[in-house]
């Protein structure tokens, strides 16, 4: 099989691309998401149709946020878009003519970094996605690890805290509340309210306020030396990185990539993520110890890891 097209369906566009065989991507479009189940299928169609233009291909990977079924057809349930039990791989099928598979986005984004980004030469990898939330990915042996119900690695809702903070799911304390882009940002707000003198930086680049913090001011803040921003990422790295310590415990892989959003700050997150995770390894000075990459795909990886798993069938 030749080229594949990999599709990504974020909150606000939908993006599409031709991918070949060593992960390239040849042509790329994108489409602003509709707010409906059926214009998203639309969407995806029209999208499929404008970038394949001009080249001739063999099958459909989709992306997707939320639990799709162990026949990587169906989406059961989706936060962002109302799917319920929505029969994606069918409808699209119909309208472009090609297989299809659909894929959880995080599942989509591990193995676009196992084949082609940061896991190469790795056959054991967890991955995990510091976005909005927390999402994750496992290969196991050089699978891909769906589960026996296609919903597994939904790490961002293992409760960390129990009886801590309520999370959009309905639960308390789950990790994604602790360590993910929108936790940066609470730990940010909550620094500069209780110590402004060391946010001067900080809360200059927003509106001067605590509530006035966002993600891009932390990163820029802490570049510049800012104690409340650097801080914050340690909180957050701390958090990640106990729970990576946990993941060796029950994956024992030789590589942990962390992705999404954070991890484009390189080692100033990653660095304190590695020593998080050491401190908290189980029998950690007597057992190797998996390496803790940053992925290396960037937004890419949920595009050309779908385009790939529709390559395999
Ligand atoms: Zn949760």
């Amino acid at each position: 099989m030749g080229l594949t097209i990999g599709v990504d369906i974020g909150g606000t566009k939908i993006a599409a691309g031709v991918v070949d065989e060593e992960g390239s991507i040849l042509a790329t479009c994108k489409v602003p998401t509709p707010g409906t189940p059926e214009g998203v299928v639309d969407a995806i169609a029209d999208a499929v149709r404008t970038v394949s233009e001009g080249f001739e291909v063999d099958a459909v990977g989709i992306g997707a946020a939320g639990y799709v079924d162990d026949k990587r057809a169906t989406v059961l349930f989706a936060p962002n878009i109302n799917w319920r039990h929505e029969a994606l791989k069918d409808k699209v099928e119909q309208r472009v003519g090609l297989p299809v598979v659909v894929e959880n986005d995080a599942n989509a984004a591990a193995w676009g970094e196992y084949r082609f980004g940061a896991g190469q030469g790795h056959d054991d990898v967890v991955c995990i996605t510091l976005g909005t939330g927390l999402g994750g990915g496992i290969i196991i042996g050089g699978k891909l690890h769906r589960g026996r119900f296609g919903v597994a690695a939904e790490f961002g809702h293992i409760r960390v805290v129990p009886d801590g903070l309520l999370c959009g799911c309905g639960s308390q304390g789950c990790w994604e509340q602790y360590a993910s882009g929108r936790a940066l940002v609470r730990y940010a707000r909550q620094r500069a309210q209780a110590t402004p003198e060391n946010a001067a930086v900080l809360l200059g680049l927003g509106d001067g306020t605590p509530e006035g913090i966002e993600g891009k001011h932390i990163s820029d803040a802490a570049r510049q030396g800012d104690p409340v921003a650097i801080d914050s990422f340690r909180e957050l790295a701390r958090w990640a990185g106990a729970g990576l310590a946990d993941l060796a415990s029950l994956f024992d892989p030789s590589a942990f990539i962390v992705g999404g959003g954070v991890s484009d700050e390189g080692d100033l997150v990653l660095d304190p993520i590695r020593k998080s995770f050491r401190r908290w390894l189980v029998g950690g000075r007597w057992r190797p110890h998996a390496q803790v990459l940053a992925a290396q795909l960037g937004g890419r990886a949920g595009l050309v890891g779908a385009a790939d798993l529709a390559r395999q069938g």
